[in-house]
């Protein structure tokens, strides 16, 4: 049995006045989805425990299997897991964003999608400047993929390390436009230093080389989704099955590591409207060859919610729909396989940010004929007949054929 979980990225979304009150995943035109929907069972879900907010990273730990409420730490260890950086009980590794602020505003959360190896600059630009300010400095920086960066900072205890991890952050892509004084975290004595980085590095970043020559410059940095190293348990011994991702963002790469999945890199995977969605496509096809599961995310349309940009979000979706499932799909004709396709949660174009929403999902069984509901999107999966359950319980439901 081969089993493939798709995942399109805040796909789904509420009604839009430019698509005369359709979704996104309404007008898209989407053959190869529409198939699975009449093949498969239609229903929600939702992939977000009560007491998180709905971010890609706790969402995607359920669609992987994980209950987020027993084993998410924090983003940032994540996104370390998946740059196999190695970090000690009392490290915090904070998400750090490439950021552009004037006036002391959140103007712009990922600094124009500044290019890696302009980030790649700044960051070791900041290591020199902390190193040499500060002889005992005792963070450092990582340089990840365009804006999305890693700060690892060594407490001098496993218990400062878990009272700096629980305490609260702001996502910088939910403040656009807020005041970054107003966002700040909490002012135990802890923190203040967390803060005094930020400002600081903004001295250093303003006037950097790189900065000079971008239209919008990546002049500060923003610390957040902190966490000490989560530990997971192998996916393989949970499941019985072997897992491959594909992914293009970093966070997904890291639950994967952690979980002993197969990480797939894809060349010109971008986690952005750019993305290589063919290659994606057939590196999924290879991957399903080597290994029972293949979760293969695709960040684009969330991209395309946060800008609020309709036109981009349909083009996305009918791309994921022509160069992946179509595909995937073909290349498992003739044998068995089960499967399901679902946003991690709603990134509505009206809101520019994550919701809790419940999402729609299709469950699909190659040996099995489906139900009434016969397309992938908020109003057709009403007629679907699937019954309510958490997302971590998805990946289970599949192996068991609970649906
Ligand atoms: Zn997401």
């Amino acid at each position: 049995m081969k089993y493939v979980i798709f995942i399109p990225d805040g796909s789904s979304d509420y009604p839009v006045d430019e698509l005369d009150g359709k979704t996104p995943l309404m007008v898209a035109n989407t053959p190869n989805i529409d198939k699975l929907a009449k093949m498969g069972y239609g229903g929600f879900t939702n992939n977000v425990p009560d007491q998180y907010t709905p971010g890609s990273d706790v969402a995607n730990m359920s669609i992987f299997g994980y209950n987020p409420a027993d084993y998410y730490t924090g983003r940032g260890p994540l996104e370390a897991g998946s740059e196999g950086i190695p970090t000690t009980p009392k490290d915090v590794i904070f998400r750090c964003n490439t950021i552009y602020s004037e006036n002391d505003e959140m103007d712009d959360f990922n600094a124009g999608h500044i290019t890696t190896p302009e980030a790649d600059e700044l960051m070791k630009g900041l290591n020199e400047y902390f190193n040499e300010k500060y002889p005992d400095f005792k963070g450092k920086f990582y340089t990840g993929v365009s804006y999305r960066h890693l700060f690892i900072y060594s407490c001098d205890s496993v218990e400062d390390a878990e009272i700096l991890s629980g305490i609260k952050t702001m996502p910088p892509h939910d403040i656009s436009g807020e005041k970054l004084v107003d966002n700040l975290f909490g002012d135990c004595e802890l923190v203040e230093e967390f803060h005094k980085i930020m400002f600081e590095a903004k001295e250093y970043l303003q006037d950097h080389e790189v900065n000079q020559k971008r239209e919008i410059p990546a002049n500060m940095i923003w610390l957040w989704g902190q966490g000490v190293t989560p530990s997971l348990p192998n996916f393989e011994e949970t499941y019985g099955i072997t897992a491959s991702v594909i992914t293009g963002v970093d966070l997904l790469k890291g639950i994967g590591n952690f979980a002993g999945m197969n990480i797939v890199t894809v060349p010109g995977a971008t986690g952005y409207f750019d993305t290589d969605y063919k290659a994606k496509g057939e590196y999924g096809i290879e991957a399903l060859k080597e290994t029972d599961l293949l979760l293969i995310h695709i960040e684009a349309p969330d991209e395309a919610g946060h800008a609020q940009n309709t036109e981009e979000k349909v083009k996305a979706i009918e791309r994921i729909d022509e160069f992946i499932v179509g595909p995937i799909i073909e290349s498992l004709e003739g044998q068995e396989f089960r499967g399901a396709i679902l946003p991690d949660h709603p990134t509505p174009i009206s809101v520019g940010t994550h919701t809790r929403d419940n999402v729609p999902i299709i469950i699909f069984d190659s040996e099995r004929d489906g139900d009434e509901c016969e397309s992938f999107d908020e109003e057709g999966v009403k007629k679907g007949s699937l019954e309510f359950k958490e997302g971590h319980l998805l990946v289970q439901r599949l192996i068991d054929g609970d649906f």
